[in-house]
């Protein structure tokens, strides 16, 4: 059949139901890594709060499960982009910190990353570029989660995406932000990573119909330069090829009968999505 590739990807709302739990699991673990985070903090003590915050709930790491990782979150320090792992890195004033986790309840998953730009008085310019980077990549998140609340088909997310980051007034000043093309959100269910993928970029192909059932994670990685990338000696660390710095922010998102629901954002997405327009309607 010419859909077989996509087939299978939509929930039942029984199943969207149990996608509610893994997602504020996540979310209370990120919500710890930000209240723990600070100078002098090693990553892995940040990988050991999501884990212990994980724990506490009923849930498990499902980065755990994914084969040769065995850390909580993913820590992406500076330049690197994605797949930090967590080690004894102490982070430093200044430092722009992506954390990305997950967490596993019942058999259904979260996924959901943040960015955190530490306070740095003695360079408050460089500071403020790695805020306005976090800013403009957690925007352009959320201006691809808005678009999914009307879309018809699934690449419409990425459209909307790039255009945020093109249209943005420091875009326009002469910034420079790289879209990653190397990765790609996807498909979240059962397990962490499913079909289908979910662009952050323009495609030709216009992906699945978007319909009550789909669940996507949204994952934008920006960098402040280059889109190239390349893994480092650990053979898990994504880092931007110029050393620009790098953000990423991610939600799980579901689309379900009413309307769509953010599941790693305690409200929903409600605080965010309201001024782009777009009400979140709980899962029924
Ligand atoms: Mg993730
Ligand atoms: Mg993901």
């Amino acid at each position: 059949m010419a859909f077989g590739k996509n087939k299978g990807i939509y929930k039942t709302p029984a199943e969207l139901r149990l996608m509610v739990q893994p997602g504020l699991v996540t979310a209370a673990s990120l919500t710890a890594v930000r209240e723990a985070i600070r100078p002098g903090i090693t990553t892995l003590e940040l990988d050991a709060v999501a884990d212990r915050t994980i724990r506490s709930l009923g849930g498990i790491s499902n980065f755990q499960l994914v084969p040769g990782y065995r850390h909580t979150v993913c820590t992406s320090v500076n330049d690197d982009i994605v797949h930090g792992i967590p080690g004894g890195r102490m982070l430093e004033p200044g430092d722009i910190v992506s954390i990305d986790s997950g967490a596993e309840v019942d058999g259904w998953n979260g996924d959901s990353a943040i960015t955190i730009v530490l306070d740095d008085p003695s360079r408050p310019e460089e500071v403020a570029a790695r805020r306005l980077l976090s800013e403009v990549t957690e925007q352009s998140m959320w201006h691809g989660i808005a678009r999914l609340a009307s879309a018809r088909h699934l690449n419409e997310v990425g459209e909307a995406i790039e255009e945020f980051v093109e249209e943005h007034p420091s875009t326009r000043q002469g910034a420079v932000y790289g879209i990653l093309t190397d990765y790609v959100g996807h498909g979240i269910g059962r397990s962490m990573h499913e079909a289908p993928p979910v662009f952050n970029y323009r495609v030709r192909q216009r992906g699945p119909e978007v319909k009550p059932g789909l669940v996507v994670a949204i994952e934008p990685m920006i960098t402040a330069g280059t889109t190239e990338t390349f893994t480092r000696d650990d053979e898990w660390t994504v880092a931007s090829a110029d050393g620009s710095m790098a953000s990423h922010w991610e939600h799980s998102v579901a689309v379900h009968a009413d309307g769509i629901w953010v599941l790693t954002s305690p409200d929903g997405g409600a605080a965010a999505l309201a001024p782009l327009g777009v009400t979140p309607v709980p899962i029924p």
